[in-house]
């Protein structure tokens, strides 16, 4: 990087970088990403890193942004695709750019946090978010933005959305976006905002591990790596919330479509049975969850997530799921593929 004060941000965007990859409150497994605009360059997390790792790897792609942004007026497909304006001179470790790249071009200012903080998605997945947004933001310059898969699709969502003056996006079944001109101002914001959204988890009681070693049996499933994911099968409110269906993309990318719920007197050889094939996660109610024996590193942080949010939604509050072509296009996420699918479908 040529200029010093541009590389003193971004070391220091690195370190903030970690920090927040180490809170599972605000980012699980790849999910989240930072940016820094240096001139004309946007250096941005790479796909499929971890943040909690952008100190100890280089885990920044440079990407060029007004080709990027052209591409995203007009709605060129290219757009989906950031690893096409990667800079490849700079780009020593050839990673590809996020797929939400296009997020962090379109916001004007100079250091962009895109996480998926828990207390704001578990307000984002309630079908009253607007509203509770705007009470807890009241004065802050903020927009939402309803639910798009992420690429292109959401960069469309946010272009239509955002206003001068605006440094953070509430993104629908998703996640928090704030942008500052400096990286100590992008944490102080988030810090002020994640503390305004933060919402007291629901108590839940310990899980039943006696009964859940004696389901392991010999089925190749283990305990979840983090003892907190069982909330999400004890409490019966966030056991309700998690079986009506997906409510956020990385669940889909990370755990499948929906979770599994066992039913009243089935073992996990039953449940396997049942859905044909065996979950990357089943949740026996009221006694917690099993993994399958590969579920990666990245499954067991979005079982905890799911703990996580479920326990902090209003249990009055009527949920949005996606809807079954939103998880049609996360799964298949080849967006030409998908095209062809709805083509067929339609025909
Ligand atoms: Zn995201």
């Amino acid at each position: 990087m040529a200029n010093y004060a541009d590389a003193q941000e971004l070391a220091a965007l690195r370190s903030l970088s970690a920090s927040i990859g180490r809170d599972p409150h605000l980012t699980q497994a790849a999910g989240g990403n930072t940016s820094l605009k240096a001139g004309d360059t946007l250096w941005i997390k790479a796909s499929g890193t971890w943040l909690k790792n952008a100190l100890a790897e280089d885990i920044m792609v440079p990407v060029a942004i007004a080709p990027l942004l052209r591409a995203v007026q007009q709605r060129d497909p290219a757009a989906d695709k950031p690893q096409g304006f990667a800079i490849e001179a700079l780009n020593t470790r050839r990673l590809r750019p996020s797929i939400e790249t296009t997020v962090h071009a379109l916001m004007p200012q100079r250091v962009v946090l895109h996480v998926h903080c828990v207390d704001t998605i578990s307000l984002a997945v309630q079908a009253d978010c607007e509203a509770q947004i705007a009470k807890r933001l009241d004065g802050l310059e903020w927009a939402y933005v309803p639910y798009r898969r992420p690429g292109l699709p959401l960069a469309q969502g946010i272009a239509e959305r955002l206003r001068p003056g605006v440094d953070m996006l509430i993104l629908a079944n998703h996640g928090l976006v704030v942008a500052a001109e400096t990286v100590a101002g992008a944490e102080a914001l988030l810090r002020r905002v994640t503390g305004l959204l933060a919402r007291p988890p629901r108590e839940v009681a310990e899980p039943n591990l006696a009964a859940l070693t004696a389901l392991i049996g010999r089925t190749g499933y283990r305990l979840p790596a983090d003892v907190e994911a069982h909330a999400a099968a004890i409490d019966q409110e966030s056991c309700r919330m998690a079986s009506g269906g997906s409510l956020y993309p990385d669940h889909v990318i990370f755990l499948g479509q929906g979770s599994v719920v066992a039913r009243p007197g089935e073992d996990v050889r039953r449940v396997t049975e049942r859905c044909d094939s065996a979950p990357v996660a089943i949740l026996f109610p009221g006694l917690g969850v099993l993994m399958r024996g590969d579920a990666s590193g990245g499954a067991d942080a979005m079982q905890r997530c799911l703990a996580d949010v479920t326990a902090r939604v209003d249990v009055a509050a009527k949920l949005n799921y996606l809807t079954a072509a939103e998880n049609d296009e996360l799964i298949n996420w080849d967006a030409e593929q998908y095209r062809q699918k709805l083509n067929a479908a339609g025909s």
